[in-house]
């Protein structure tokens, strides 16, 4: 599964309360038969289903999963004789046990059960999805919802093959698992669409979807690959399908072994709770995660569409071929297809620098695992709610850069050889975490099984302290390390873990690099040679370490600009990462952050500019008072507004997709932060062109614009965006005005965002609006106090349950206040959800580490501002060249 916001971690999957617990045993199915006729006029489907599967020892009884569904006959035919059963439902438990009156013999039994199932509003299960008043059905099951879409052995382990039938009206198609193989004619002028069979797999996996379907087709080494929609948007489809051929090509050379269907669906669908999800050959998105327009997309967009196309595509392999045991291993699931994305996507668009994509995120989940709360990897979940809180930026993004870190210790060759091995090993059947690193370990022949487990047992982040010194012409390195916290104070307590860190260094004199060496630090404290003496050492060369670490900053300082040539685009954006983690623990002054933020901000690649970017705003929003404010936003017009100037603000037909991402993220930096007033003078005469004409401003600058003219924009503008998302021709385009109805700062407008949230006009899918509203100081307040009273309303919009908690959880963390850590605390005592107590903790631990920040911080960056000087005041923006400063 993609999700929308990784740490969602209640996750964007409807729940209830009820636990998941383990089926008894003693049955396992082998090849599922399923035939479903779907009623649109009651929302309900009558199915029709038959199981074979092996007993192990004779029995009267069979428990699988089931909720929801309401049985009509269950017959069980074994050593020629059928009976019929006694059903009993466990509702807590989710499960049916059929009883029988005779004991069947062990060996094979043939199930039989007819029913009624619903197609219900909660986006679980076969729900329903409208569009333009038109119904479709949508599947899924991801984690534990296959149960709600018919009886089964709902557990990753039993893998069983499927063959789907589907009748349906006239005019509708169906789209499932495996190719259609044949369409009758039904009663009631209806049809039969009859799929092949699906290979062996997990029931999580299987997909229906039914509806006037549009798709457009294409083929790639031998399969058909299509993009499929409702009808009116297969213009959107292009650069999805162009996509999607070119990683499948690179997936089968990658991994050794070819995709084993005929065909790779991908379906836009107008309601889907998370981003999008791998069922073996039907890959179901939301439509802003799949559908783009080619020519007037933003390469953000595209970028983004990418990404989770070859994160599902990654799935097809990690996942469907091969899938984790039990959901405790879901990384390697979700760590892996993480992993794997920005592979495909280098070969296919190496403009796009992935590269320093995957160190952004590298430093993005240590960010978010060095809270107290945080979990390890490897994570025991027995219950539904447990589960889906495990999809969460710890399965995401810390599993996949601990593979990223792994890849580049070993080689990506040899890491390759010992992936394929993995998947040959378990292809069709299932893995755990021990398999992994156990075939790692045979294929590179290094302690791949002591490595792993260090980081996927032990929750955290290491800090490697390093102490340099030249002795006989080389360097002797000593290295320690501890568990890193985002606070002084739980960082100055001692711990006991230890990890076994690869730690790759090079020496730097002058604009020179020495070759890298990487050491495995096993131990508390120990001792390396780096070979030659060098002015610097720098401790994660390649960029690849899921470590913080500790450096010379006055060597630094004395190689002045030598850095920009001495250090990779990718290392100044660990550098950056680990200066803003030496900040939060106060070795560091955010003085000191902002100076090197200055002096690295033209590295080459957007990605730098972006994290930076995103650390500004947590400085603007927490740090900065309104004293500080003027002389803050001087800084930032200094330093950054010579840059926007030389990039002009409109693009140009020849500009990189690196100089389209740079101009918008100044743009939108300097209009909201730094109150620029040319740009936002600019920002109210494009937005009015970019309305008439949307081809009049380059689509990576568009949403820059209207970000900044929302943010200074009145009622009239509030207006003119709401009747441009109905003419809004791609879904980038609809939601680029959505978000930026959150951007008013007008409390008038803040309440009608609010209020639209409960009326059909907004899809539960985009409850996500909220959590800008969250952020933004003049909306906050009004914000928290709107989801405190329509809590019920919102939850039902959300089709109930987790989908809705993840919301007000991660919402929480937007706060930086003692007081609102103390209501947030009280609202979740007032509404208990049981499973989300980590999440909890997490969102109460992430408002009170802020609040030690700002007491931390605030007085020194009122300091360092005083020293800056320079450009006071805003008409001087823009004309003013300023060297890095200096630290
Ligand atoms: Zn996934």
């Amino acid at each position: 599964m993609k999700k929308i916001l990784l740490v969602l971690a209640a996750g964007l999957l409807a729940c209830c309360s009820a636990m998941a617990q383990r089926l008894p045993g003693g049955a396992s199915p082998d090849h599922y038969s399923l035939a479903v006729n779907i009623n649109f006029a009651n929302n309900t489907f009558d199915g029709d289903e038959s199981i074979d599967l092996k007993l192990s020892q004779s029995t009267n009884t069979i428990t699988l999963n089931a909720v929801e569904i309401d049985f009509h006959t269950v017959t069980a035919t074994a050593g020629g004789q059928t009976q019929t059963a006694k059903v009993s439902l466990d509702e807590k438990n989710e499960t049916a046990t059929f009883t029988f009156g005779n004991q069947l013999p062990s060996g094979p039994a043939t199930l039989n059960i007819k029913y009624t199932g619903h197609l219900n509003d909660k986006l679980r299960g076969f729900y329903l999805s409208t569009y333009k008043g038109k119904k479709y059905v949508v599947s899924q099951m991801e984690s534990t919802d296959a149960r709600v879409a018919f009886p089964c052995f709902d557990e990753p382990s039993y893998k069983a093959t499927f063959d789907l039938t589907a009748t349906i009206d006239k005019g509708d198609t169906a789209i499932s698992n495996g190719e259609i193989v044949s369409d009758t004619p039904a009663p009631g002028d209806k049809h039969t669409i009859k799929f092949a069979t699906s290979p062996k797999m997990s029931s999580y996996l299987v997909a229906l979807t039914v509806g006037d379907w549009k798709c457009v087709s294409d083929h790639t080494d031998g399969v058909k690959v299509s993009v499929c929609t409702v009808p009116g948007k297969e213009n959107l489809t292009a650069f999805p399908l162009a996509a999607s051929k070119a990683f499948l090509h690179y997936y089968d050379s990658y991994y050794g072994i070819k995709y084993p269907l005929p065909k790779l669906d991908n379906i836009a669908v107008p309601d889907f709770q998370a981003g999008a999800m791998e069922n073996w050959g039907a890959i179901i998105y939301r439509e802003t995660a799949l559908l783009i327009d080619d020519k007037t997309a933003s390469v953000d967009a595209k970028q983004g569409v990418a990404e989770t196309i070859a994160h599902e595509m990654a799935h097809q392999w990690f996942g469907d071929l091969v899938t984790m045991a039990w959901w405790d291993d879901i990384w390697l699931n979700e760590g892996f297809a993480t992993w794997m994305t920005p592979h495909p996507i280098a070969n296919w668009k190496p403009e796009w620098m992935e590269g320093q994509q995957t160190v952004s995120q590298i430093d993005r989940s240590m960010a978010g695992d060095s809270v107290m709360n945080t979990r390890p990897i490897h994570q025991k979940a027995e219950t539904r709610a447990e589960i889906e809180q495990l999809f969460d930026g710890i399965a995401y993004g810390k599993s996949a850069s601990v593979l990223h870190m792994l890849e580049s210790y070993l080689g990506p060759a040899t890491f390759r050889s010992g992936v394929n091995l993995y998947l040959k090993e378990h292809a069709y059947g299932n893995a755990t975490a021990a398999d992994f690193w156990g075939a790692m370990a045979r294929a590179s022949k290094k302690p791949v099984d002591e490595i792993m487990p260090t980081f996927v047992l032990q929750p955290g982040v290491p800090y490697v302290g390093v102490a340099a010194k030249c002795e006989g012409g080389n360097t002797t390195l000593k290295l320690s390390q501890q568990r890193y916290f985002d606070t002084p104070s739980a960082f100055s307590q001692p711990d006991q873990q230890i990890w076994q860190i690869p730690v790759c260094a090079k020496g730097i004199n002058g604009t020179s690099a020495g070759n890298q060496q990487c050491f495995l630090l096993t131990q508390r404290e120990q001792q390396f040679t780096l070979k030659g003496c060098s002015k610097f050492v720098f401790p994660d060369s390649s960029a690849m370490g899921y470590y913080r670490f500790d450096y010379d900053s006055a060597a630094l300082h004395q190689l002045g600009n030598a850095v920009d040539t001495a250090l990779t685009p990718e290392e100044r954006i660990a550098l950056m990462g680990n200066e803003w983690a030496l900040m939060r623990v106060d070795k560091h002054s955010v003085g000191d952050y902002l100076a090197l933020g200055a002096q690295l901000k033209n590295t080459p690649g957007s990605a730098l500019l972006d994290s930076f970017g995103e650390r500004l705003t947590e400085i603007n929003d927490h740090l900065v008072t309104d004293a500080d404010r003027p002389a803050f936003q001087a800084w930032l017009r200094t330093q950054f507004s010579p840059v926007l100037q030389q990039l002009g603000y409109n693009g140009k037909p020849s500009d990189t997709p690196e100089q389209k991402q740079k101009r918008a993220l100044l743009f939108e930096g300097l209009g909201i932060m730094g109150d620029d007033p040319q740009v936002i003078a600019q920002a109210r005469t494009m937005v009015q062109e970019y309305m008439k004409d949307p081809s009049s401003v380059d689509g990576t600058m568009a949403h820059a614009v209207i970000a900044v003219a929302a943010r200074h924009g009145d009622a009239q503008l509030y207006n003119q965006f709401k009747e441009q998302m109905q003419k809004a021709s791609s879904p980038e385009q609809y939601y680029g005005y959505f978000y930026a109805l959150s951007q008013f700062p007008q409390p008038d407008l803040t309440k009608e965002t609010l209020d639209s949230i409960l009326t059909p006009a907004v899809r539960g899918q985009d409850l996500y609006i909220v959590i800008p509203l969250l952020r933004h100081p003049t909306s906050q307040d009004m914000t928290w106090s709107f989801m405190q009273t329509h809590f019920d309303d919102l939850m039902k919009k959300t089709g109930g349950g987790l989908g809705g908690v993840g919301v007000f959880l991660y919402g929480a963390q937007s706060f930086c206040d003692a007081q609102k850590a103390a209501e947030v605390q009280q609202f979740f005592q007032q509404h208990p959800f049981p499973g989300t107590e980590r999440n909890q903790k997490q969102a109460i631990e992430s408002i009170n580490n802020c609040v030690q920040l700002r007491d931390q911080q605030q007085g020194p960056l009122s300091a360092w501002l005083k020293t800056q000087g320079g450009v006071t005041s805003a008409s001087n923006s823009g004309t003013t060249m300023t060297a890095g400063t200096t630290r």
